[in-house]
């Protein structure tokens, strides 16, 4: 393939390509167009941001190593004129939490991630209280807790230390919204835009996240991704929670720490999760519903609390198996997807923004391999199921 690359989508996925292709190939001409420099609609600014290796399939797993290690190096990796930027990483772990029907899978995850590397205990219920004596471990089997490597960090401040350096490295931000893509039989030749203007591409990324979806209609393709809309609620407590890491309760209702106080949330069942809800509107009624009655339970110090704020923002759900779909279509030689990751995107951001680099200058993977993600297995029915989506 040849060198001028457009990107369509400037969130993590898209600029950690822009990044990794500029650092790969300073001659690689990269232009990212993003219709919203303040990312105030994106997912990546709007995200939980958080970081695990607690995952049921190993590329999963490998995938926020890398991650991990991307973050934990950010400030030399990502300096732009000595001036080292911070995304205040917090490795207080997550505890996943399983009750007897859930401890088998809890059991099996722990041996498959722990065989790869990832820092993770496995905790019977006895020492859950002792390490956390402030939850209620009388309906638990067993937890999961990252002792390193798992955490939360500043998720906005990821994606602009991603983009700053990628224009440092010479790649060009534009801000306009792509409205159409010109094919020529098997090849996208060209982005046009709502400003008129026409960008020549050799190849084009599709990073547009929760908007994937209607960038592949252009170019005729059926891509599974739909918006999903999912609200965090910033609460106050007067609890005092020593080492609170960032807990999965069984039921799916998830809290940490945010500062002084918590946030906390929880997918939707599926009869109340269609797609493209407004962000504008927060599900309070899960809230009052689903995830306090949860906290309560699984915190008694949190009967009392108060919700301070809540936003919302999309996944951009897989609805074929819930892992990202990653690579070329098979009848668009020059149009790469990296989308659908289905909550866990702004930690494999690193990963993907290098995967794709490296299909795009050499052709295939170099470093991990994550042909398991192509668009091929949703075109032949072979599901990838990633089990542990929160
Ligand atoms: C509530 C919530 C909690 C989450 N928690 C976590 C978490 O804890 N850990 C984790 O790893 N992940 C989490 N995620 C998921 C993560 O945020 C996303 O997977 C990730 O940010 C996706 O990045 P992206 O770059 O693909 O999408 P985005 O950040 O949405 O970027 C896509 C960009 O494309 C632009 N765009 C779209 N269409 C066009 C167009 N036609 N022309 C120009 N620009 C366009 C948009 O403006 C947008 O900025 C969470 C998501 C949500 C909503």
């Amino acid at each position: 393939m040849s060198s001028k690359v457009v990107i369509v989508g400037g969130g993590v996925i898209g600029s950690a390509v822009a990044y990794f292709l500029r650092l790969a190939d300073p001659h690689v001409d990269v232009t990212v167009i993003e219709r919203d420099p303040t990312y105030a609609r994106s997912s990546s600014a709007l995200s939980a941001a958080s970081i695990r290796q607690q995952f049921s399939t190993p590329l999963s797993v490998q995938m926020s190593l890398f991650g991990i290690e991307f973050l934990r190096s950010i400030g030399a990796r990502l300096a732009v004129d000595g001036v080292q930027p911070s995304i205040d990483l917090h490795e207080g772990g997550y505890l996943f939490l399983a009750t007897e029907a859930g401890a088998a899978t809890l059991r099996q995850n722990h041996a498959l991630q722990t065989s790869l590397g990832a820092d993770i205990s496995l905790l019977e219920p006895a020492a859950l209280a002792v390490r956390f004596p402030w939850l209620n471990s009388a309906d638990l089997a067993a937890g999961a807790f990252g002792e390193s490597g798992e955490g939360w960090f500043d998720g906005y401040g990821l994606v602009q230390a991603l983009r700053k350096k990628a224009q440092a490295l010479g790649a060009l931000y534009v801000a306009d919204d792509v409205s159409a893509l010109v094919r020529d039989g098997r090849r996208v030749t060209q982005a046009l835009t709502a400003r008129g203007d026409t960008y020549a591409c050799d190849v084009l990324v599709n990073a547009a996240g929760a908007w994937s979806r209607r960038v592949a209609t252009m170019l005729g393709i059926d891509l599974p991704v739909y918006a999903r809309r999912r609200s965090i609620f910033n609460v106050s407590s007067p609890a005092r929670l020593t080492h609170c890491p960032l807990l999965i309760d069984p039921c799916g209702v998830y809290f940490r720490p945010e500062g002084q106080h918590y946030i906390c949330g929880t997918s939707p069942a599926a009869d109340r999760d269609p797609d493209d809800l407004p962000l504008d509107e927060v599900d309070h009624a899960l809230f009052d519903d689903v995830i306090w009655p949860a906290l309560a339970h699984r915190v008694p110090q949190f009967e009392a609390l108060r919700v301070l704020n809540a936003w919302s923002g999309y996944y951009e759900y897989n609805v074929f198996d819930q892992n990202a779909i990653i690579g070329r279509h098979p009848d668009v030689d020059n149009c790469i997807f990296a989308n659908g990751f289905s909550g866990h995107g702004l930690q494999q951001g690193p990963a993907t923004g290098r995967g794709v680099s490296e299909l795009i200058l050499h052709g295939r993977y170099t470093t991990l391999d994550l042909s398991m993600l192509g668009f091929e297995r949703v075109l032949q029915n072979r599901p990838f199921v990633e089990k542990n989506v929160v």
